[in-house]
Protein backbone atom coordinates (compact mmCIF):
# COMPACT_ATOMS: atom_id res chain seq x y z
CA UNK A 1 0.00 0.00 0.00
CA UNK A 2 1.34 3.17 -0.80
CA UNK A 3 2.11 6.03 2.02
CA UNK A 4 -1.02 8.34 0.78
CA UNK A 5 -2.44 9.70 3.35
CA UNK A 6 -5.53 9.25 4.43
CA UNK A 7 -8.48 11.30 6.62
CA UNK A 8 -8.54 8.55 9.31
CA UNK A 9 -4.99 8.73 9.71
CA UNK A 10 -4.56 9.24 13.32
CA UNK A 11 -1.75 12.40 11.99
CA UNK A 12 -2.87 12.79 8.53
CA UNK A 13 -1.09 16.23 7.27
CA UNK A 14 -4.49 17.54 7.05
CA UNK A 15 -5.81 17.07 10.41
CA UNK A 16 -3.22 18.77 12.10
CA UNK A 17 -4.36 22.40 11.62
CA UNK A 18 -7.89 24.16 12.10
CA UNK A 19 -8.80 24.32 8.65
CA UNK A 20 -8.73 21.08 8.68
CA UNK A 21 -11.13 20.45 11.64
CA UNK A 22 -13.36 22.59 9.27
CA UNK A 23 -12.35 20.42 6.54
CA UNK A 24 -13.68 17.33 8.02
CA UNK A 25 -16.20 18.99 9.19
CA UNK A 26 -17.32 18.79 5.41
CA UNK A 27 -16.36 15.80 4.48
CA UNK A 28 -17.88 13.94 7.29
CA UNK A 29 -21.14 16.05 6.64
CA UNK A 30 -21.27 16.91 2.34
CA UNK A 31 -24.68 15.43 1.08
CA UNK A 32 -21.95 14.95 -1.60
CA UNK A 33 -20.07 10.87 -1.70
CA UNK A 34 -16.56 12.01 -1.23
CA UNK A 35 -13.73 10.13 -1.92
CA UNK A 36 -9.81 9.50 -2.46
CA UNK A 37 -8.07 6.97 -4.90
CA UNK A 38 -4.96 5.93 -5.60
CA UNK A 39 -4.09 6.46 -9.10
CA UNK A 40 -1.96 4.04 -9.37
CA UNK A 41 -4.10 1.17 -8.19
CA UNK A 42 -7.84 2.64 -8.28
CA UNK A 43 -8.17 1.80 -4.60
CA UNK A 44 -9.90 3.49 -2.07
CA UNK A 45 -7.67 5.93 0.25
CA UNK A 46 -10.26 7.37 2.05
CA UNK A 47 -14.49 8.06 1.98
CA UNK A 48 -17.07 10.12 3.42
CA UNK A 49 -20.32 8.04 5.11
CA UNK A 50 -22.26 9.56 2.63
CA UNK A 51 -20.23 7.66 -0.12
CA UNK A 52 -20.53 4.63 1.37
CA UNK A 53 -23.96 4.86 1.15
CA UNK A 54 -24.10 5.63 -2.85
CA UNK A 55 -22.22 2.48 -3.04
CA UNK A 56 -24.57 0.75 -0.97
CA UNK A 57 -22.08 -1.02 1.40
CA UNK A 58 -20.09 -0.55 5.08
CA UNK A 59 -17.77 2.32 5.04
CA UNK A 60 -14.44 0.50 6.88
CA UNK A 61 -15.61 -2.41 3.74
CA UNK A 62 -15.24 -0.07 1.25
CA UNK A 63 -11.51 1.26 2.12
CA UNK A 64 -8.38 -0.35 0.42
CA UNK A 65 -11.20 -1.12 -2.22
CA UNK A 66 -10.82 -1.06 -5.70
CA UNK A 67 -13.33 1.46 -6.80
CA UNK A 68 -13.80 0.33 -10.24
CA UNK A 69 -15.83 -2.89 -8.83
CA UNK A 70 -18.35 -0.25 -7.89
CA UNK A 71 -19.32 0.40 -11.24
CA UNK A 72 -21.86 -1.00 -13.33
CA UNK A 73 -20.28 -2.72 -16.06
CA UNK A 74 -21.77 -1.28 -18.79
CA UNK A 75 -19.86 1.95 -17.46
CA UNK A 76 -16.96 0.51 -17.06
CA UNK A 77 -15.45 0.65 -20.66
CA UNK A 78 -16.14 4.62 -20.47
CA UNK A 79 -15.12 5.23 -17.19
CA UNK A 80 -11.63 3.32 -17.76
CA UNK A 81 -11.07 5.26 -20.96
CA UNK A 82 -11.22 8.68 -19.19
CA UNK A 83 -9.65 7.38 -16.40
CA UNK A 84 -6.05 6.39 -18.10
CA UNK A 85 -6.78 10.20 -19.29
CA UNK A 86 -6.95 11.53 -16.22
CA UNK A 87 -4.09 9.56 -14.64
CA UNK A 88 -1.52 10.97 -17.35
CA UNK A 89 -2.65 14.50 -16.73
CA UNK A 90 -4.21 14.74 -20.18
CA UNK A 91 -7.47 15.77 -18.35
CA UNK A 92 -7.44 17.46 -15.38
CA UNK A 93 -11.39 17.02 -14.22
CA UNK A 94 -13.59 14.08 -15.57
CA UNK A 95 -17.29 14.48 -14.98
CA UNK A 96 -20.09 11.39 -16.19
CA UNK A 97 -22.75 10.02 -15.34
CA UNK A 98 -23.23 6.28 -14.24
CA UNK A 99 -24.34 3.75 -12.42
CA UNK A 100 -23.61 1.86 -9.14
CA UNK A 101 -24.50 -1.49 -8.71
CA UNK A 102 -25.22 -2.01 -5.03
CA UNK A 103 -24.77 -6.29 -3.76
CA UNK A 104 -28.11 -6.81 -3.49
CA UNK A 105 -28.67 -5.77 -7.00
CA UNK A 106 -29.83 -2.39 -6.77
CA UNK A 107 -29.01 0.54 -9.42
CA UNK A 108 -28.05 3.64 -8.89
CA UNK A 109 -27.41 6.60 -10.76
CA UNK A 110 -24.80 8.83 -10.12
CA UNK A 111 -22.92 11.83 -11.11
CA UNK A 112 -19.09 12.06 -10.43
CA UNK A 113 -16.72 14.98 -10.24
CA UNK A 114 -13.27 13.57 -10.24
CA UNK A 115 -10.09 15.57 -9.68
CA UNK A 116 -6.34 15.33 -9.80
CA UNK A 117 -5.53 16.49 -6.76
CA UNK A 118 -2.20 16.68 -4.77
CA UNK A 119 -2.44 16.63 -1.50
CA UNK A 120 0.58 16.82 0.04
CA UNK A 121 3.65 18.30 -1.40
CA UNK A 122 6.44 15.60 -2.52
CA UNK A 123 3.58 13.06 -2.30
CA UNK A 124 2.17 11.61 -5.93
CA UNK A 125 -0.75 13.40 -6.82
CA UNK A 126 -4.51 11.15 -6.07
CA UNK A 127 -8.17 11.36 -7.46
CA UNK A 128 -10.76 13.44 -5.34
CA UNK A 129 -14.23 12.31 -6.64
CA UNK A 130 -17.30 14.00 -5.56
CA UNK A 131 -20.35 11.56 -6.26
CA UNK A 132 -23.64 13.15 -6.42
CA UNK A 133 -27.12 10.83 -6.06
CA UNK A 134 -28.49 11.44 -8.99
CA UNK A 135 -31.34 8.57 -9.64
CA UNK A 136 -34.08 10.46 -8.94
CA UNK A 137 -33.10 13.16 -11.15
CA UNK A 138 -32.41 10.83 -13.91
CA UNK A 139 -36.10 8.67 -13.24
CA UNK A 140 -37.21 12.16 -13.45
CA UNK A 141 -36.21 12.85 -16.38
CA UNK A 142 -36.89 9.96 -17.90
CA UNK A 143 -40.34 10.39 -16.97
CA UNK A 144 -40.54 13.50 -18.49
CA UNK A 145 -39.03 12.19 -21.59
CA UNK A 146 -41.19 9.09 -21.78
CA UNK A 147 -44.20 11.46 -21.43
CA UNK A 148 -43.34 13.70 -23.95
CA UNK A 149 -42.68 10.66 -26.17
CA UNK A 150 -46.15 9.49 -25.42
CA UNK A 151 -47.76 12.73 -26.18
CA UNK A 152 -45.95 13.00 -30.03
CA UNK A 153 -47.08 9.75 -30.04
CA UNK A 154 -50.55 10.31 -29.37
CA UNK A 155 -50.22 13.22 -31.38
CA UNK A 156 -48.81 11.16 -34.57
CA UNK A 157 -51.53 8.52 -33.95
CA UNK A 158 -54.48 11.20 -33.81
CA UNK A 159 -52.74 12.60 -37.15
CA UNK A 160 -52.42 8.82 -38.46
CA UNK A 161 -56.17 8.28 -37.64
CA UNK A 162 -57.07 10.81 -39.22
CA UNK A 163 -54.93 10.74 -42.74
CA UNK A 164 -57.20 7.03 -42.63
CA UNK A 165 -60.25 8.54 -41.79
CA UNK A 166 -59.93 11.17 -44.72
CA UNK A 167 -58.34 7.93 -46.39
CA UNK A 168 -60.98 5.87 -45.94
CA UNK A 169 -63.51 8.69 -46.92
CA UNK A 170 -61.72 9.73 -50.54
CA UNK A 171 -61.75 6.00 -50.78
CA UNK A 172 -65.37 5.61 -50.32
CA UNK A 173 -66.42 8.36 -52.16
CA UNK A 174 -63.90 7.93 -55.32
CA UNK A 175 -64.83 4.45 -55.11
CA UNK A 176 -60.70 4.25 -54.72
CA UNK A 177 -58.50 1.88 -52.79
CA UNK A 178 -54.97 2.16 -51.80
CA UNK A 179 -51.99 0.28 -52.20
CA UNK A 180 -48.76 0.78 -51.33
CA UNK A 181 -45.42 -1.39 -52.94
CA UNK A 182 -42.61 -1.74 -50.95
CA UNK A 183 -39.84 -2.28 -53.82
CA UNK A 184 -37.10 -3.83 -51.59
CA UNK A 185 -39.62 -6.71 -49.47
CA UNK A 186 -41.21 -6.64 -53.07
CA UNK A 187 -44.07 -6.79 -50.04
CA UNK A 188 -47.91 -5.17 -51.08
CA UNK A 189 -50.20 -3.64 -49.00
CA UNK A 190 -53.43 -3.11 -50.15
CA UNK A 191 -56.32 -0.90 -48.38
CA UNK A 192 -59.85 -2.67 -47.33
CA UNK A 193 -61.26 -0.95 -50.26
CA UNK A 194 -58.73 -2.04 -52.74
CA UNK A 195 -59.58 -5.44 -52.06
CA UNK A 196 -63.40 -4.90 -52.44
CA UNK A 197 -62.27 -3.43 -55.95
CA UNK A 198 -60.42 -5.74 -57.27
CA UNK A 199 -63.57 -8.79 -55.03
CA UNK A 200 -60.81 -10.18 -52.92
CA UNK A 201 -61.09 -11.25 -49.34
CA UNK A 202 -58.62 -9.33 -47.14
CA UNK A 203 -58.51 -12.86 -44.68
CA UNK A 204 -58.22 -15.28 -47.74
CA UNK A 205 -56.34 -13.78 -50.52
CA UNK A 206 -52.81 -12.47 -50.71
CA UNK A 207 -51.95 -8.79 -51.32
CA UNK A 208 -49.12 -9.74 -53.89
CA UNK A 209 -48.06 -8.43 -57.01
CA UNK A 210 -49.09 -12.11 -58.94
CA UNK A 211 -52.62 -11.48 -57.51
CA UNK A 212 -53.02 -8.39 -59.22
CA UNK A 213 -51.55 -9.88 -62.54
CA UNK A 214 -53.97 -12.66 -62.62
CA UNK A 215 -56.68 -10.39 -62.03
CA UNK A 216 -55.77 -7.85 -65.08
CA UNK A 217 -57.51 -8.67 -68.15
CA UNK A 218 -54.84 -10.18 -70.37
CA UNK A 219 -55.41 -7.69 -72.73
CA UNK A 220 -54.34 -4.86 -70.73
CA UNK A 221 -51.82 -6.76 -69.02
CA UNK A 222 -48.48 -5.81 -71.01
CA UNK A 223 -49.45 -2.13 -71.33
CA UNK A 224 -50.12 -1.53 -67.40
CA UNK A 225 -46.39 -3.42 -66.49
CA UNK A 226 -44.85 -1.66 -68.73
CA UNK A 227 -46.30 1.90 -67.42
CA UNK A 228 -45.71 1.20 -64.12
CA UNK A 229 -42.15 0.32 -65.43
CA UNK A 230 -41.50 3.09 -66.93
CA UNK A 231 -42.34 4.92 -64.25
CA UNK A 232 -39.58 3.81 -62.09
CA UNK A 233 -37.28 4.49 -64.70
CA UNK A 234 -37.99 7.60 -65.68
CA UNK A 235 -39.54 8.64 -62.06
CA UNK A 236 -42.75 9.74 -63.86
CA UNK A 237 -46.41 9.73 -61.74
CA UNK A 238 -47.42 6.17 -62.93
CA UNK A 239 -51.12 6.39 -64.78
CA UNK A 240 -52.67 3.74 -66.40
CA UNK A 241 -56.26 2.59 -67.46
CA UNK A 242 -57.14 -0.96 -67.59
CA UNK A 243 -59.57 -3.83 -67.05
CA UNK A 244 -60.07 -6.43 -64.35
CA UNK A 245 -61.36 -9.50 -64.38
CA UNK A 246 -62.52 -10.60 -61.11
CA UNK A 247 -63.15 -14.29 -59.78
CA UNK A 248 -66.98 -13.81 -60.26
CA UNK A 249 -66.36 -12.94 -64.24
CA UNK A 250 -67.17 -9.13 -63.31
CA UNK A 251 -65.26 -7.15 -65.49
CA UNK A 252 -64.45 -4.05 -63.80
CA UNK A 253 -62.67 -0.54 -65.71
CA UNK A 254 -59.53 0.77 -63.14
CA UNK A 255 -57.56 4.18 -63.61
CA UNK A 256 -54.89 3.63 -61.66
CA UNK A 257 -52.02 6.60 -60.16
CA UNK A 258 -49.20 6.20 -58.03
CA UNK A 259 -45.58 7.67 -57.41
CA UNK A 260 -42.21 6.21 -56.55
CA UNK A 261 -40.36 7.41 -53.10
CA UNK A 262 -36.76 7.41 -53.26
CA UNK A 263 -34.34 7.16 -50.55
CA UNK A 264 -31.33 9.60 -49.84
CA UNK A 265 -29.10 7.46 -52.50
CA UNK A 266 -32.39 8.31 -54.99
CA UNK A 267 -33.02 4.21 -55.58
CA UNK A 268 -36.02 3.66 -55.82
CA UNK A 269 -38.02 2.29 -52.27
CA UNK A 270 -41.63 2.57 -52.50
CA UNK A 271 -44.28 2.49 -55.01
CA UNK A 272 -47.65 3.80 -53.48
CA UNK A 273 -50.77 4.93 -55.65
CA UNK A 274 -54.57 4.73 -55.87
CA UNK A 275 -56.91 2.52 -57.50
CA UNK A 276 -59.95 4.02 -59.07
CA UNK A 277 -63.20 2.04 -60.10
CA UNK A 278 -64.01 4.02 -63.85
CA UNK A 279 -66.63 1.16 -64.89
CA UNK A 280 -69.10 3.57 -64.92
CA UNK A 281 -67.39 6.66 -66.40
CA UNK A 282 -65.89 3.69 -68.93
CA UNK A 283 -69.99 2.52 -69.82
CA UNK A 284 -71.23 6.11 -69.72
CA UNK A 285 -68.53 6.99 -72.15
CA UNK A 286 -69.01 4.15 -74.20
CA UNK A 287 -72.89 4.93 -74.44
CA UNK A 288 -71.68 8.34 -75.62
CA UNK A 289 -69.57 7.32 -77.81
CA UNK A 290 -72.80 4.67 -79.19
CA UNK A 291 -74.77 7.59 -79.35
CA UNK A 292 -72.65 10.07 -81.30
CA UNK A 293 -71.96 7.01 -84.07
CA UNK A 294 -76.13 6.51 -84.37
CA UNK A 295 -76.30 10.65 -84.24
CA UNK A 296 -73.51 11.15 -87.22
CA UNK A 297 -74.98 8.42 -89.32
CA UNK A 298 -78.49 10.08 -88.37
CA UNK A 299 -77.25 13.20 -89.73
CA UNK A 300 -75.05 12.12 -92.76
CA UNK A 301 -78.68 10.16 -94.11
CA UNK A 302 -80.37 13.50 -93.34
CA UNK A 303 -77.48 15.49 -94.84
CA UNK A 304 -77.64 12.98 -98.19
CA UNK A 305 -81.52 13.34 -98.11
CA UNK A 306 -81.11 16.90 -97.79
CA UNK A 307 -78.80 16.88 -100.71
CA UNK A 308 -81.14 14.98 -102.61
CA UNK A 309 -83.87 17.05 -102.05
CA UNK A 310 -81.73 19.98 -102.74
CA UNK A 311 -80.77 18.68 -105.80
CA UNK A 312 -84.42 17.84 -106.91
CA UNK A 313 -85.05 21.56 -105.93
CA UNK A 314 -82.42 22.48 -108.21
CA UNK A 315 -83.86 20.66 -110.78
CA UNK A 316 -87.62 21.38 -110.50
CA UNK A 317 -86.72 24.97 -110.19
CA UNK A 318 -84.76 24.85 -113.55
CA UNK A 319 -87.24 22.41 -115.57
CA UNK A 320 -89.96 22.86 -117.14
CA UNK A 321 -92.92 20.70 -115.76
CA UNK A 322 -94.92 19.84 -119.11
CA UNK A 323 -91.81 19.43 -121.48
CA UNK A 324 -89.10 18.70 -119.51
CA UNK A 325 -87.17 20.85 -120.98
CA UNK A 326 -84.37 23.56 -119.10
CA UNK A 327 -86.57 26.61 -118.43
CA UNK A 328 -85.53 30.30 -118.76
CA UNK A 329 -83.76 30.49 -115.40
CA UNK A 330 -81.30 27.55 -116.14
CA UNK A 331 -81.44 29.26 -119.89
CA UNK A 332 -80.22 32.35 -118.59
CA UNK A 333 -77.07 30.55 -116.86
CA UNK A 334 -76.12 28.28 -119.31
CA UNK A 335 -75.95 31.87 -121.47
CA UNK A 336 -73.68 33.10 -119.06
CA UNK A 337 -71.70 30.47 -119.25
CA UNK A 338 -71.45 29.85 -122.83
CA UNK A 339 -70.60 33.47 -122.98
CA UNK A 340 -67.73 32.59 -120.25
CA UNK A 341 -66.97 29.89 -122.60
CA UNK A 342 -66.61 31.45 -125.73
CA UNK A 343 -64.26 34.26 -124.16
CA UNK A 344 -62.05 31.77 -123.13
CA UNK A 345 -62.23 29.36 -126.68
CA UNK A 346 -62.64 32.94 -128.73
CA UNK A 347 -65.57 30.16 -130.65
CA UNK A 348 -68.83 31.81 -131.69
CA UNK A 349 -71.86 30.46 -130.31
CA UNK A 350 -75.42 30.65 -132.01
CA UNK A 351 -78.45 31.49 -130.50
CA UNK A 352 -82.15 30.67 -132.14
CA UNK A 353 -85.47 31.92 -130.65
CA UNK A 354 -88.25 29.68 -131.81
CA UNK A 355 -92.01 30.73 -131.61
CA UNK A 356 -94.94 28.24 -132.59
CA UNK A 357 -97.25 30.12 -135.04
CA UNK A 358 -100.63 31.01 -134.33
CA UNK A 359 -100.67 28.71 -131.28
CA UNK A 360 -103.39 30.70 -129.79
CA UNK A 361 -105.65 29.15 -132.47
CA UNK A 362 -104.79 25.69 -131.37
CA UNK A 363 -105.74 26.45 -127.79
CA UNK A 364 -108.81 28.52 -128.82
CA UNK A 365 -110.07 25.40 -131.90
CA UNK A 366 -108.97 22.64 -129.39
CA UNK A 367 -108.70 23.41 -126.11
CA UNK A 368 -105.52 24.31 -123.50
CA UNK A 369 -104.65 20.37 -122.89
CA UNK A 370 -104.06 19.78 -127.09
CA UNK A 371 -102.04 22.90 -126.89
CA UNK A 372 -99.91 21.43 -124.22
CA UNK A 373 -99.86 17.92 -126.13
CA UNK A 374 -98.24 20.19 -129.48
CA UNK A 375 -95.66 22.48 -126.95
CA UNK A 376 -94.83 18.45 -126.09
CA UNK A 377 -94.49 17.24 -129.75
CA UNK A 378 -92.60 20.47 -130.76
CA UNK A 379 -90.17 20.09 -127.97
CA UNK A 380 -89.47 16.60 -128.96
CA UNK A 381 -89.40 17.66 -132.59
CA UNK A 382 -86.62 20.25 -131.14
CA UNK A 383 -84.67 18.20 -129.48
CA UNK A 384 -84.33 15.18 -132.21
CA UNK A 385 -81.89 17.06 -134.39
CA UNK A 386 -79.52 18.23 -131.88
CA UNK A 387 -76.22 17.12 -130.61
CA UNK A 388 -76.05 16.39 -127.03
CA UNK A 389 -73.65 19.63 -126.10
CA UNK A 390 -76.66 21.86 -127.73
CA UNK A 391 -79.17 23.40 -125.36
CA UNK A 392 -82.80 23.68 -125.81
CA UNK A 393 -85.22 25.52 -123.04
CA UNK A 394 -88.52 26.61 -122.96
CA UNK A 395 -87.82 30.18 -122.74
CA UNK A 396 -91.58 31.24 -122.41
CA UNK A 397 -95.38 30.22 -123.42
CA UNK A 398 -94.47 28.45 -126.91
CA UNK A 399 -91.42 30.19 -127.29
CA UNK A 400 -87.85 27.90 -127.42
CA UNK A 401 -84.91 29.21 -126.65
CA UNK A 402 -81.55 26.64 -128.37
CA UNK A 403 -77.92 27.73 -128.04
CA UNK A 404 -75.40 25.81 -130.67
CA UNK A 405 -72.06 25.91 -128.85
CA UNK A 406 -68.86 26.15 -131.35
CA UNK A 407 -71.14 26.52 -134.27
CA UNK A 408 -70.76 29.02 -137.22
CA UNK A 409 -73.64 31.08 -138.89
CA UNK A 410 -73.56 28.74 -141.90
CA UNK A 411 -73.70 26.07 -139.51
CA UNK A 412 -76.69 27.75 -137.12
CA UNK A 413 -78.60 28.00 -140.52
CA UNK A 414 -78.29 24.29 -141.46
CA UNK A 415 -79.82 23.22 -138.05
CA UNK A 416 -82.61 26.08 -137.43
CA UNK A 417 -83.87 24.83 -141.16
CA UNK A 418 -83.44 21.55 -139.76
CA UNK A 419 -85.67 21.98 -136.77
CA UNK A 420 -88.38 24.07 -138.53
CA UNK A 421 -88.67 21.52 -141.13
CA UNK A 422 -89.05 18.79 -138.39
CA UNK A 423 -91.82 20.71 -136.60
CA UNK A 424 -93.88 20.75 -139.69
CA UNK A 425 -92.90 16.96 -141.00
CA UNK A 426 -94.72 16.19 -137.64
CA UNK A 427 -98.65 17.34 -137.60
CA UNK A 428 -100.11 17.13 -134.33
CA UNK A 429 -103.19 14.02 -134.66
CA UNK A 430 -105.58 16.70 -133.26
CA UNK A 431 -104.77 19.99 -134.16
CA UNK A 432 -102.89 19.32 -137.77
CA UNK A 433 -100.18 21.16 -139.51
CA UNK A 434 -97.51 22.85 -136.58
CA UNK A 435 -95.19 25.36 -137.54
CA UNK A 436 -92.45 27.26 -136.08
CA UNK A 437 -90.80 30.69 -137.06
CA UNK A 438 -87.35 30.97 -136.19
CA UNK A 439 -84.63 34.55 -135.33
CA UNK A 440 -80.99 33.55 -135.50
CA UNK A 441 -78.23 35.04 -134.09
CA UNK A 442 -74.22 34.96 -133.37
CA UNK A 443 -72.64 35.83 -130.54
CA UNK A 444 -69.21 37.53 -130.86
CA UNK A 445 -66.49 36.63 -128.78
CA UNK A 446 -65.98 40.61 -128.64
CA UNK A 447 -69.59 40.89 -126.98
CA UNK A 448 -69.63 40.95 -123.29
CA UNK A 449 -73.95 41.19 -123.11
CA UNK A 450 -75.15 37.38 -122.58
CA UNK A 451 -78.31 38.96 -123.53
CA UNK A 452 -77.29 40.95 -126.35
CA UNK A 453 -77.67 37.65 -128.99
CA UNK A 454 -80.64 36.79 -127.59
CA UNK A 455 -82.41 40.24 -128.23
CA UNK A 456 -81.03 40.24 -131.65
CA UNK A 457 -82.19 36.59 -132.30
CA UNK A 458 -85.73 37.67 -130.81
CA UNK A 459 -85.85 40.81 -133.09
CA UNK A 460 -85.00 38.18 -136.22
CA UNK A 461 -88.01 36.00 -134.57
CA UNK A 462 -90.37 39.42 -135.01
CA UNK A 463 -88.66 39.35 -138.48
CA UNK A 464 -89.81 35.92 -139.36
CA UNK A 465 -93.16 36.24 -137.90
CA UNK A 466 -93.45 39.35 -140.51
CA UNK A 467 -92.08 37.83 -143.52
CA UNK A 468 -94.76 35.15 -143.35
CA UNK A 469 -94.15 33.07 -140.68
CA UNK A 470 -92.90 29.18 -141.14
CA UNK A 471 -89.26 30.27 -141.46
CA UNK A 472 -85.92 31.22 -140.76
CA UNK A 473 -84.67 34.44 -140.13
CA UNK A 474 -80.73 35.38 -139.38
CA UNK A 475 -79.92 38.68 -140.94
CA UNK A 476 -82.97 41.21 -140.64
CA UNK A 477 -83.48 42.10 -144.56
CA UNK A 478 -82.72 45.64 -145.40
CA UNK A 479 -85.55 47.95 -145.33
CA UNK A 480 -86.29 49.35 -148.93
P1 LIG B 1 -97.92 34.18 -133.39
O1 LIG B 1 -97.88 33.30 -134.61
O2 LIG B 1 -97.86 35.60 -133.72
O3 LIG B 1 -96.94 33.75 -132.38
O4 LIG B 1 -99.33 33.97 -132.78
P2 LIG B 1 -99.67 33.17 -131.49
O5 LIG B 1 -101.08 32.87 -131.44
O6 LIG B 1 -98.79 31.96 -131.38
O7 LIG B 1 -99.21 34.14 -130.41
P3 LIG B 1 -99.91 34.65 -129.10
O8 LIG B 1 -98.82 35.31 -128.30
O9 LIG B 1 -101.03 35.53 -129.51
O10 LIG B 1 -100.47 33.43 -128.42
C1 LIG B 1 -99.70 32.57 -127.59
C2 LIG B 1 -100.58 31.69 -126.83
O11 LIG B 1 -99.92 30.61 -126.26
C3 LIG B 1 -101.28 32.41 -125.75
C4 LIG B 1 -101.24 31.49 -124.59
O12 LIG B 1 -102.51 31.22 -124.04
C5 LIG B 1 -100.71 30.22 -125.17
N1 LIG B 1 -99.95 29.50 -124.21
C6 LIG B 1 -98.85 29.95 -123.54
N2 LIG B 1 -98.39 28.96 -122.72
C7 LIG B 1 -99.17 27.88 -122.88
C8 LIG B 1 -99.19 26.55 -122.34
O13 LIG B 1 -98.39 26.17 -121.51
N3 LIG B 1 -100.16 25.74 -122.76
C9 LIG B 1 -101.09 26.08 -123.65
N4 LIG B 1 -102.00 25.22 -124.02
N5 LIG B 1 -101.13 27.32 -124.16
C10 LIG B 1 -100.17 28.20 -123.81
MG1 LIG C 1 -95.39 33.89 -128.70
MG1 LIG D 1 -96.83 32.18 -131.40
Amino acid sequence: MPAHPTLSDPHPPLATTKPDTLWRTVFEQSRLGIVLIDPATDRILDLNQRFADLAGRPRESLRGQDWMHLTHPEDLAHEVAHKTQLREGRLSCFLRDKRYVHPDGTVLWVHVNETRVTVAEGEPPCFLAMVEDITEQRQTRLDLHTEREASVRRKQDRALRQTQDLLHMAEQAAGAGAWDWDLHTDQLNWSPAMFRLFGLDPQCDPAKFDTWRTLVHPDDLSAAELALEESIRDRRPFVASYRIVQASGEVRWIDAYGQVSHDANGVPVHFSGLCIDATLRHHTESQIRQLNAELESKVEARTAELAQANAALHRLARHDVLTGLPNRLAANERLREELLRMKRSKLPYAVLMIDVDHFKRVNDQHGHAVGDQVLQRVSQCLRGPLRESDFVSRFGGEEFLILLPHTDEAGACLVAEKLRQAVESAPDPTAGLVTISVGLAMAAPTQDDQDAPVQMADARLYAAKQGGRNRVVHRVPAHG
